[in-house]
């Protein structure tokens, strides 16, 4: 942390106000995205490496008495890990923090929306690759019924009101780019806002660069379906640009790691599901929070080394894992 005149802030060596941390609760997971993660599963992290729930509270609290403000949950998949409610009713009690997020496959919101809303969740992010039942097998690689769960997750997440509510969509040449289009014409019914994702390379999907679609082909083929003009984005912390058809309730948004970096702009930390503070999601930079957090109690100067090495800007580069920072899957650090 490198303090500045007027407040307790964090920034990084270049500038950028940190006031955002994404936290994955577990690596593993109950979808095999193609994109993200093998059929056979990884080398999981043991359990008990795991921080527990009162260890992330005590990062956070720590964190936010120095300008965190904003918490985004994630994975693997985040509600496969026991009693995370429980985490969200820590956090949401520190003080600062104004906005705690999800990111999720929604497959097991309709057993646990209700209690995670009570607890403190304001609005989730799902991950929605195809609309089309028989594909989900092909980009899930799980049965159809984890479609049905999917879709009935999505469902439970509108009627619980978690709002903005925000699909996730990988593109994939061949796979699912046949159905942008189907993606897009959501916002004009609902107010969802669909963000397409361009596909990051890692250590395990290289065999997929050659399905690399980029998000300004995207917004060429939606003009043939009506006028998308520049929109402001919802609430939200996120890299995503913006677009809303005339009139439409939601928007369409492009995220574009590759072909637009945005770096510049980057506002975020990444803790790991065994305590590691990664500060740039493609970076092999990692401090270690577990070790003091267990020792001490105080990770404030292990912080303070974190942000003081955050690089510039990731050098990921489509067909290689070199930019990916030694990962195999975004599942490891949480996307
Ligand atoms: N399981 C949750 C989910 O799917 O939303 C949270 C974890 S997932 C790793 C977070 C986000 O990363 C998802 O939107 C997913 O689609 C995206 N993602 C994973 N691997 C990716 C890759 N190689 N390229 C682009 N996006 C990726
Ligand atoms: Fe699981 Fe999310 Fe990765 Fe899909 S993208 S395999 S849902 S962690």
């Amino acid at each position: 942390m490198i303090p500045r005149a007027g407040g307790k802030a964090m920034y990084d060596q270049f500038g950028r106000r940190i006031d955002y941390l994404r936290i994955s609760v577990t690596d593993k997971c109950n979808l095999r995205c193609t994109y993200c993660m093998p059929v056979e599963g990884l080398e999981w992290i043991d359990r008990d490496e795991f921080l527990t729930y009162e260890e992330i509270s005590s990062v956070v609290r720590q964190m936010a008495e120095h300008g965190l403000r904003r918490i985004r949950l994630t994975g693997g998949e985040p509600l496969v890990r026991r009693d995370l409610p429980d985490l969200v009713r820590q956090l949401s009690a520190i003080p600062g923090i104004e906005d705690i997020a999800l990111s999720t496959n929604a497959i097991l919101l309709p057993q646990f929306g209700r209690d995670l809303k009570e607890a403190g969740v304001n609005r989730v992010n799902v991950s929605l690759d195809t609309l089309r039942r028989e594909r989900f097998r092909d980009v899930a690689r799980r049965p159809e019924r984890f479609f049905d769960a999917t879709l009935e997750g999505l469902a439970v997440a509108e009627r619980m009101g978690f709002a903005p509510l925000k699909i996730n969509t990988v593109l994939m040449r061949g796979l699912n780019d046949d159905e942008i289009e189907d993606f897009a014409q959501i916002t004009r019914e609902r107010p969802w806002h669909v963000r397409f994702i361009e596909l990051m390379p890692t250590g395990d999907n290289l065999h997929l660069s050659k399905r690399f679609l980029s998000t300004d082909s995207v917004l060429q083929r939606l003009q043939d379906i009506g006028d998308l003009l520049p929109a402001a984005g919802p609430v939200g912390n996120g890299p995503a640009t913006y677009f809303r058809f005339d009139g439409a309730p939601g928007t369409v948004g492009v995220i574009t790691p590759l072909s637009h970096n945005y770096c510049d702009r980057c506002n975020r930390v990444r803790l790991t599901a065994d305590g590691k503070l990664r500060t740039c999601l493609f970076g092999t930079h990692e401090v270690d929070l577990k070790t003091p957090l267990r020792a001490t109690g105080d990770i404030v100067p292990a912080v303070r080394e974190a942000l003081a090495g955050k690089p510039e800007r990731h050098l990921l580069q489509l067909g290689t894992a070199r930019g990916s920072g030694g990962l195999r899957a975004l599942s490891q650090v949480g996307g």
